[in-house]
């Protein structure tokens, strides 16, 4: 399975850095790279992107849309509106939004249908607070999120991104073995749940990347990719990211896990 590393720009970057940004990450990504990458910018840069990065090897992402396809939704951006712009992924629950924005686990989960039913993949976020990871409430919160994302099934391919919202943006990443667990958990579940299309979803690590600890999450044998936000802002930064990508994984999948160890109750 290739690894899609993944650039959140959040809200950063005028037209003219977009421009320049793009135009040197596509001078640094080789034809067919081994491993995908794609480029997520604010809604003023998405078409422009959409046109430099039409025929490259670099996807294009969005960093919301919203389910209903078009109507009275001042502000909001549809996922019919991505596709028309040929974007491919879009992130869907990141914690930022259902933090400051209050987005629900059922408005979450409309949007991952909405982005399949317009050929787009989503990518799901989920992930614990400190407060949950200390309280041993991780994959309790973890296991609520993706119910409820995926509670009508698995309707076309997905990404899952694990990200502790304690790790996003603080510079302080999680342990590996951490995310590692956590990455066995949901694919355990995944595959209780759905059988073998629950082995094509990949999974990514998110939170606080950066080009010294990539390899640390990369090479993870249950991780196939990271969603990157500061440290994506830079396109030699966000390649070098992408090349930790590249390379081996030690030997020998874990395998499933019982995850009657981690329910409560
Ligand atoms: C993110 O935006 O999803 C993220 C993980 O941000 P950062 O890499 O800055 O922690």
């Amino acid at each position: 399975m290739r690894a899609l590393v993944a650039a959140n720009w959040k809200m950063h970057k005028t037209l003219k850095e977009a421009e320049d940004y793009l135009r040197r990450l596509l001078e640094l990504v080789p034809p067919d790279p081994p491993v995908e990458l794609a480029v997520f910018p604010s809604f003023t840069a998405l078409s422009l992107a959409s046109e430099m990065l039409s025929g490259s090897p670099v996807a294009l992402g969005a960093q919301n849309g919203h389910p209903e396809r078009e109507g009275a939704f001042t502000g909001e951006v549809s996922m019919h509106q991505l596709a028309d712009l040929g974007v491919r992924y879009v992130i869907c629950g990141h914690s930022e939004r259902r933090r400051i924005f209050g987005e629900t686990d059922e408005f979450v989960a409309a949007k991952v249908r909405a982005a399949w039913a317009y050929g787009i993949t989503p990518i799901l976020c989920v992930g614990e607070t400190l407060e949950e990871r200390r309280a041993g409430k991780a994959w309790e919160v973890v296991e609520r999120q993706l119910s409820a994302a995926l509670e009508q099934g698995l309707s076309g391919p997905l990404v899952i991104a694990y990200e502790p919202v304690w790790a996003i943006g603080t510079g302080v990443p999680a342990q590996p073995k951490d995310a590692q667990e956590m990455a066995r958990m949901i694919r355990t579940w995944l595959l209780e749940r759905f059988g073998e299309r629950g082995k094509a979803v990949r999974i990514q690590y998110g939170g606080s990347v950066k080009p010294e600890n990539a390899g640390d999450f990369l090479r993870l044998p249950e991780i196939q990719g990271a969603l990157v936000g500061g440290a994506s802002l830079d396109p030699q930064s966000f390649w070098r990211i992408a090349q930790a990508a590249i390379g081996g994984k030690p030997s020998g999948e874990d395998g499933p896990l019982k995850l009657q160890r981690w329910r409560r109750g």
